[in-house]
């Protein structure tokens, strides 16, 4: 016996109104998405408010799980058992079948909860529960009913067949891939930007991403590194696009033409400009960077505004407020952290002063930045037409 559907559960409270069919469908279309890549075949129902996946009879239960737990919108998954539907002997049989198969513990308190679709049922639900807890009770010594706290809750549906589910695996949370805007996140092979790309795709919001890369500075084996992180990324984004610019010229001219201890600013400035142009015609409402407040000299609040200022789309700073460590686990929770750390040199620490200028005054910067007035624009339609544009997802041979 082994469950062969899934109750997919979602929060309410985002979900009222006209938004609910929203919702609902970018849902649905993410569980089929990601149920795509398991093996078996499924299908994905609405009923009632609900959603029910139907399972083939070879499929992967774990893997099934696995990719639903990262399907952002679902609060919890319940592998669900079914039974046809023979008489109340044969349901009181099949209880104690779920309860021995499914159900946690054999002790302790429990309580179950029937609900009758099908009117024409001959019991009602108060009197299946009473039958169903009976014949739980004589059959499990170590049980007991408590309908006020229990320790288990035994779901029983009686349709045209009968659907008990007991356990509640939880989902990711957050709101379904496609229910918000589309936002162009920089991403750099470090341990934080893609921990905030993944942040804002749990907000329901779509991506792309633009990497600047700075070769013969940084090698190929770095670019692949970020390919790789975008790769695991898109197991909780969904496919995107991944820009990667060519960024040498331009951090050339910045290190011939601009005082040192004011590199990374003017650098991460540019960035922010070039990631502007793809974001406005990508549709994109916002960039989103892995800054957190002080992490790095480039990441005061003096610096952040010096950043965001030849920025006119709002820039999104999930990670803002989160300790390294916070950033940390939640990279390995993702699964990127093992590939952040490889040892591929990213182009902000070739160009790194010694004493970088940690408060920056915007207009000193401004200032600054004049010295590349004569060269600095077709610098950047350069790299904004050189770049590579990759299409991301999670499976390998759909690069
Ligand atoms: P990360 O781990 O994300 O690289 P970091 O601590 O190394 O972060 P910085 O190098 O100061 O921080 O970069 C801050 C943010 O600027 C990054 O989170 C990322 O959003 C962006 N960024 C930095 N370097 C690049 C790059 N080469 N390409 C694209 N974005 C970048
Ligand atoms: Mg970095």
């Amino acid at each position: 016996m082994k469950a062969s559907h899934f109750l997919i559960k979602y929060g309410e409270i985002a979900v009222k109104g006209k938004n609910r069919n929203v919702f609902e469908d970018a849902l649905g279309k993410q569980m089929r998405r990601a149920l795509r890549r398991v093996e078996g075949s499924f299908s994905v129902e609405k009923r009632q408010g609900r959603f029910f996946i139907h399972c083939s009879d070879d499929f992967d239960y774990d893997g099934a799980v696995a990719a639903l737990s990262k399907v952002y919108g679902i609060v919890g998954i319940c592998p669900v058992y079914v039974f046809e539907e023979c008489g109340i002997e044969s349901l009181r049989k099949d209880v104690c079948a779920f309860v021995r198969e499914s159900c946690e513990h054999e002790s302790g308190t429990f309580k179950v909860k029937a609900r009758r679709s099908n009117k024409k049922y001959p019991l009602d639900s108060m009197e299946i529960n009473r039958e169903l807890g009976e014949a739980i009770l004589e059959t499990f010594p170590g049980l007991q009913v408590d309908v006020h706290e229990p320790d288990q809750m035994i779901y029983v549906e009686v349709r045209e067949k009968i659907y008990m589910y007991s356990t509640i695996l939880p989902g990711a949370g957050g709101m379904p891939l496609g229910t918000a805007g589309k936002a162009m996140l920089l991403l750099s092979g470090g341990i934080d930007s893609p921990v905030a790309g993944v942040r804002m795709a749990k907000r329901g919001v779509t991506l792309e991403a633009v990497y600047f890369h700075a070769p013969p500075y940084t090698s190929e084996r770095a670019k692949e590194k970020v390919i790789d992180l975008a790769r695991i990324m898109s197991e909780y984004t969904g496919p995107f696009r991944l820009h990667v610019v060519n960024f040498t010229d331009i951090q050339m001219a910045i290190y011939e033409k601009c005082p040192h201890d004011e590199l990374t600013i003017i650098m991460r400035r540019y960035m922010m400009r070039i990631a502007e142009e793809f974001a406005l015609s990508g549709d994109c409402l916002g960039l989103v960077t892995g800054e957190s407040i002080g992490q790095v000299a480039s990441q005061t609040m003096q610096s952040l505004r010096a950043t965001n200022d030849v920025c006119s789309l709002p820039v999104y700073r999930p990670l803002i407020a989160f300790d390294k460590q916070e950033i940390i686990d939640e990279a390995e929770r993702i699964g990127t952290f093992e590939t952040s750390i490889l040892p591929y040199e990213d182009c902000c620490t070739i160009f790194v002063a010694k004493h970088p200028l940690t408060k920056p005054e915007v207009q000193a910067i401004v200032n600054s930045e004049k010295a590349l007035d004569d060269i600095i624009d077709p610098m950047v339609r350069k790299a904004v037409d050189t770049a590579e544009t990759l299409r991301i997802s999670p499976d390998p041979n759909n690069l």
